[in-house]
């Protein structure tokens, strides 16, 4: 099984950990020091006093069953009824207490997950597509390099003290649907002379200052894979800022040292991780084959509603009679009872079955048709919404200012109301399937709206003094290797009127699509007008007196 491995420092690590909590409750230890420690180990506090935020490591999007289960019993034991599935492919456990933290990195590590590496300046989750392995389109699979590179990375020391932190995709295909193009570190699948390999991109990123990547070299060969991981990491560590944590992500570094010095320093490096002779990555590969369930195949009565969810939700993989199938997850949370439920309905198909997607859905593969009436009739059973568009659970949203302290506006609570409003539109949802809605509470770009076909990030306006919650309107990003670019500021919103914004724009470009090839196409064309003459009609904000729900 391609599971990545526990360092064997952990149990050491969790062991430090916990007598750092117990400092800290004794009170030889204050709250920024216990910081430092815990954060590193993905766990964030909340805005709730003594609570905290579990975030799990899932290379590549990868659980199989039983750790899904076993994540679940946590959550349900210790923490709320819901589990968090992350924009990097991660699990995430909410209102822990204090006491309960090292309980349960222990009993995370017994299924063999770690949140070491969730937070802070550390080598986090590292990215493939959910569909490596199965895509018709990619080179080869790719997700067995990022987790082979999880094993490795993570049981180094300096992996957990660098200046900040750093993030690493692998894709495999110039589409780039693991995000190479915006990552520290990106890796995109290359067959050069029949051989496997890599093209390999740095200095990339999203946050108040993003930037797509830099081609660092056309060609590695696959061997080669760690000692670039090694070369990068050992470049940023030596010379990343670590004294303003604002400008310290390597792009800010590849800005300091200018291109030249940036690869003349690599080249250096490069040498000197080479003549340490490292061995290459373990790389086990994944088998996407089917496991004949023992149970019946059910019967569908209503055969028009299972063939719309079957266009919207199912689609074939490169092994022939293989299906995958979209589990919607709206904005990412499931009660643990209804993904318990999702995990049992599984659990007969195998370990190799669930990845988390990016857009903070479940993908399920490796499902012969046969079986894609049973699917159909469970999900129709046990979870809600399962047959609507699409675009209703791909949007994504930061958790913003309910619970996030830089948060300027409630982007989740944002979210709620557009999906809200696009239930009551008759707009036609189902010809937005591809359409990426993005939105932060702030500039630091969580709900990556700078990747959005449509985004938003909150900032602060005013009227008479009175501060109000508004979206920048950014939008006409294209993430794919030869021609990634981040979306354009085009205007602003109020939050109040988001919703009613959105959906007159999207009815607007639905009237006009057919013209263009792609949304990006129509934003290039006239779709800049149209936010401008659409938001335009919203831009008199009301007085505090006149209308409160505005503040
Ligand atoms: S984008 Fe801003 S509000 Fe959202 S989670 Fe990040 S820091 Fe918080």
């Amino acid at each position: 099984m391609c599971k990545y491995k526990l360092p064997e420092s952990l149990a050491n690590d969790i062991d430090e950990l916990e007598a750092s909590i117990n400092k800290y409750k004794k009170g030889e230890m204050n709250s920024d020091e216990l910081k430092a420690r815990r954060v590193p180990f993905g766990v964030y506090e909340q805005r709730e006093s003594d609570t905290y935020m579990i975030r799990i490591r899932c290379a590549a999007g990868f659980v199989t069953p039983e750790q899904l289960e076993k994540v679940i019993e946590l959550s349900s034991q210790y923490c709320m009824d819901k589990i968090h599935l992350t924009t990097r492919q991660e699990l995430q456990i909410h209102y822990v207490k204090l006491d309960d933290i090292v309980t349960i990195i222990r009993e995370l590590s017994k299924a063999g997950l770690a949140s070491r590496g969730g937070g802070g300046n550390t080598i986090r989750n590292i990215l493939a597509p959910e569909d490596a392995g199965i895509n018709p389109e990619e080179r080869f699979d790719v997700s067995p390099y990022a987790i082979a590179l999880t094993s490795r990375l993570i049981a180094e020391n300096d992996s957990w003290t660098l200046p900040r932190k750093f993030k690493i995709a692998f894709s495999g295909s110039d589409k780039d649907k693991g995000y190479a193009t915006i990552s520290d570190l990106g890796f995109i699948a290359q067959i050069k002379a029949g051989q496997k390999g890599f093209r390999v991109y740095a200095a990339g990123g999203l946050g108040t200052k993003s930037r797509t990547s830099n081609l660092l070299l056309d060609f590695i060969p696959e061997k080669e894979v760690y000692n670039i991981a090694k070369t990068l990491k050992n470049l940023f560590w030596k010379h990343g800022n670590r004294k303003n944590k604002y400008a310290a992500r390597l792009r800010f570094l590849w800005e300091k040292l200018g291109e030249k010095e940036f690869r003349n320093k690599f080249a250096e490096e490069y040498e000197t991780v080479k003549k340490e002779n490292y061995s290459p990555l373990e790389v086990n590969s994944f088998s996407n084959t089917s496991i004949e369930a023992t149970f019946q195949t059910v019967k569908i009565e209503d055969k028009r509603d299972f063939e719309l969810w079957r266009k919207r939700f199912v689609n074939s993989q490169k092994q022939r009679d293989l299906y995958s199938i979209n589990i919607p997850v709206e904005l990412g949370f499931i009660k643990n009872e209804k993904a318990l439920e999702l995990v049992n309905s599984i659990k007969p198909f195998g370990n190799n079955v669930i990845r988390i997607t990016k857009d903070q859905n479940f993908l399920i593969r490796n499902i012969s048709e046969r079986y894609l009436t049973n699917f159909y009739d469970f999900l129709k059973t046990n979870q809600e919404n399962f047959n609507r568009p699409f675009i209703y659970d791909k949007i994504i949203s930061c958790t913003g200012a309910s619970t996030c302290q830089l948060g300027i506006c409630f982007s989740r609570g944002a979210a709620k109301a557009i999906i809200h409003k696009l239930s009551e539109s008759n707009i036609a949802l189902d010809n937005l399937y591809n359409l990426k809605i993005n939105i932060s509470g702030c500039p630091n770009a969580c709900g990556q709206h700078p990747v959005a076909d449509l985004g938003f990030f909150g900032k602060a306006g005013r009227v008479d003094g009175k501060l109000y919650p508004v979206y920048n309107i950014v939008a006409g990003a294209v993430v794919s290797e030869s021609e990634t670019r981040l979306a354009e500021k085009l205007g602003e919103i109020s939050a109040r009127d988001l919703p009613e914004f959105l959906t007159d724009f999207l009815k607007t470009y639905l009237d006009k699509a057919a013209k263009y090839k792609n949304f990006r196409e129509y934003i290039l064309s006239e779709g800049k007008s149209d936010v401008e003459f659409i938001s335009g009609k919203y831009k008199n904000v009301p007085h505090f007196k006149e209308d409160k729900n505005y503040y």
